[in-house]
């Protein structure tokens, strides 16, 4: 189990993850202001080993602000839910929030994920689960070997992401925190704030401030 925090985002940035299996991934890219330093820490772990791919959990800037960077660096290729990916593809700033971060988006070219696509690293075999909610096409990456689970902005250690930018949606969210409970979730890596042990409690948390329960 191989999880490195390159960038702890707190609020006005995201958490950025590298998963380092046989091959690498990385979770998120940041707004791309720490771009520089995430970078040469990036490689300072990999320690000439490629950057594999770069995952996004959803469309927002804090998390895909630094990615045009991170491909100029790692010339490798980026991945986001099908639901997400057409608004990235298309720099649609509304959506992304850009102007929030007082920057711009660069639309940048993403293969889209569909649900329970595997992405095999190696000692990491990460499961696409779609969780729109927070946007309507946003994603988990459960990893089925550590049974970890990152969440992006869908759940976080004590609380879940906001539904009130567009494209998002409560009803989904709470669905989508459903789906979840049904999983065995022992760490979480939310895409802000700390990790949490206790995944599986984190989700029944966010359920229950959703008023989730039947
Ligand atoms: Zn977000």
């Amino acid at each position: 189990m191989v999880v490195h925090l390159i960038n702890p985002g707190a609020f006005s940035d995201s958490n950025v993850y590298l998963v380092v299996g046989s091959r690498t991934a990385l979770i998120d890219t940041g707004t791309g202001r720490d771009n520089a330093r995430n970078i040469a820490a990036i490689r300072s772990i990999l320690g000439g080993k490629d950057l594999d791919m770069i995952i996004l959990t959803h469309f927002h800037f804090d998390h895909i602000g630094g990615l045009k960077g991170m491909l100029d660096e790692f010339r490798c290729e980026a991945f986001a839910g099908a639901g997400d990916a057409p608004y990235i593809v298309n720099g649609d700033q509304r959506y992304i929030a850009s102007d929030l971060f007082g920057d711009e988006f660069e639309p940048v070219e993403v293969t889209e994920l569909m649900e329970n696509d595997i992405i095999d690293l190696g000692e990491h075999r990460l499961r696409v689960v779609n969780t729109p909610g927070h946007t309507c096409g946003g994603v988990c990456l459960y990893d089925e070997i550590s049974h970890c689970l990152f969440s992006g902005d869908t759940v976080f250690s004590l609380g879940v992401g906001r539904t009130d930018f567009p494209s998002g949606s409560a009803t989904e969210l709470v669905l989508s925190l459903k789906k979840l409970s049904g999983m065995d979730v022992r760490m979480l890596y939310p895409g802000h704030m700390e990790a949490a042990y206790d995944g599986n409690r984190a989700i029944r948390y966010g359920l229950s401030m959703m008023g989730g329960f039947d």
